[in-house]
């Protein structure tokens, strides 16, 4: 998934292996931890792990628990807790965040924690998709999201030399076709070609025929939503030409069948649904699993506990940041960028360790050093070159800086 939400849910499920067990009933031991989240639409990306207030906009901030769950890349009804194909189109599920809590058939009661309905009956487990908990490409392309916290998108590189753009919501639905037909554009290639961006007929996504180009294939799409509306800049950089991702071809009775009904998928947002096999999901599977899409060089490591493994951790993800924005490979960015700020809090609690007038550099350097990494993660999902270059240069600097007091650097 690349996605930051997802992320966040693998250092929470880590989180949780550490932190003093919370009293739950013997059924189910594999309760998410509860996270804080704020309810202002925009602020999906908040999410800590205490209560508090809003960073970006001071609202107070509410519980939730958030677990991973797997869903079918077209058919969000469909949710399982482990990796595996879509029962309706056999693709490759995805992994998506969601939010979890506990109801009574036909009633608004909803909780965080499983229970007893009024009847005596145990309340179902329900999931629900948040805003931005599906970053994931639909069409094997590079998924990003616009400025406007709400419009996502997709590009892909067809063989032959098309450029497809594919449109979708908050929630990673596609958009309706009469908004595609408003959207205009154009793509700029590296040579300095301009492209028109277009709709297609059915209005199903846009188009522009760039022809063949030698990879790593770069080009921005310049994008207007409606013709009054300002014109957005995403940065692409295709590794190949984008493969439509297809159902595997099976000779296992393991495929849906006209025999075999789907195995009965759970259906998010259904408050009424009463399904027994809801109730007891096992534990999330581990991060760790290379079908998660997730590239496992990528999965956090646990804060080392001495200031130069922590130097010497912090300088390889600043590494593996520059890599992957050489690469234009934007949504991976978040990952080492989150785990570069974990290791800049923990240098701050030892920075009492230091001498006055390197305390005196370390201390805005650190800070510094986590909010470019928010901006990373954020300029990430956005596809803006530009942008998430020079949030780049000052995140390393500031770990030029911290590297300079503190001991045992080079
Ligand atoms: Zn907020
Ligand atoms: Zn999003």
């Amino acid at each position: 998934m690349k996605r930051a939400l997802l992320f966040i849910a693998i250092i929470f499920s880590g989180l949780a292996a550490g932190r003093a067990q919370v009293p739950a009933p013997a059924k189910d031991q594999a309760l998410p931890p509860i996270s804080y989240v704020c309810p202002m639409t925009g602020d999906e990306d908040v999410i800590e792990d205490k209560a508090g207030r809003c960073r970006k906009c001071g609202m107070e901030l509410k519980p939730i628990r958030l677990d991973s769950v797997w869903t079918c890349p077209v058919h969000a009804a469909v949710i399982k807790d482990k990796p595996g194909a879509c029962p309706i189109d056999g693709r490759e599920l995805v992994q998506v965040t969601m939010s979890v809590s506990w109801t009574c058939a036909s009633t608004n009661i909803e909780s965080m924690n499983p229970g007893k309905c009024a009847d005596g009956s145990p309340m179902v487990k329900k999931f629900t998709p948040r805003a931005h908990g599906n970053h994931n490409p639909q069409h094997g392309g590079l998924f990003f999201m616009a400025p406007d916290n709400w419009h996502h998108l997709e590009g892909t590189y067809r063989d032959g030399g098309m450029f497809r753009m594919y449109l979708y919501d908050d929630f990673t639905k596609p958009l309706a076709r009469d908004q595609v037909r408003l959207m205009s554009g154009r793509i700029i290639t590296k040579s300095g070609a301009s492209i028109p961006l277009v709709p297609v007929q059915n209005g199903r996504y846009l188009e522009a025929k760039i022809g063949k180009l030698p990879f790593p294939a770069e080009m921005a799409a310049k994008l207007k939503f409606k013709s009054t509306s300002p014109e957005n800049h995403f940065d692409f950089t295709f590794p190949e030409y984008s493969k439509e991702p297809v159902a595997p071809v099976t000779t296992t009775a393991a495929t849906p069948s006209a025999k075999q009904p789907p195995s009965a998928p759970t259906v998010a947002n259904s408050a009424s649904s009463a399904s027994p096999a809801v109730a007891s999901l096992p534990p999330p599977p581990a991060a760790t699993t290379s079908s998660s899409g997730v590239d496992p060089g990528l999965i956090p490591l646990p804060i080392p506990d001495s200031v130069p493994e922590m130097l010497a951790q912090l300088s390889q993800r600043t590494e593996q940041i520059r890599r992957f924005i050489d690469q234009g490979q934007f949504a991976s960015v978040y990952v080492p960028a989150f785990q570069a700020k974990d290791l800049a809090l923990a240098l701050d609690e030892r920075k009492d360790e230091l001498r006055p007038e390197h305390l005196k550099i370390a201390a805005p350097a650190i800070k510094r050093l986590v909010r470019s990494a928010w901006l990373l993660d954020a300029f990430g999902d956005l596809g803006n070159k530009q942008q998430i270059s020079d949030a780049y240069t000052e995140f390393a600097a500031a770990v030029k800086d911290v590297e300079s007091v503190f001991p045992g650097s080079k």
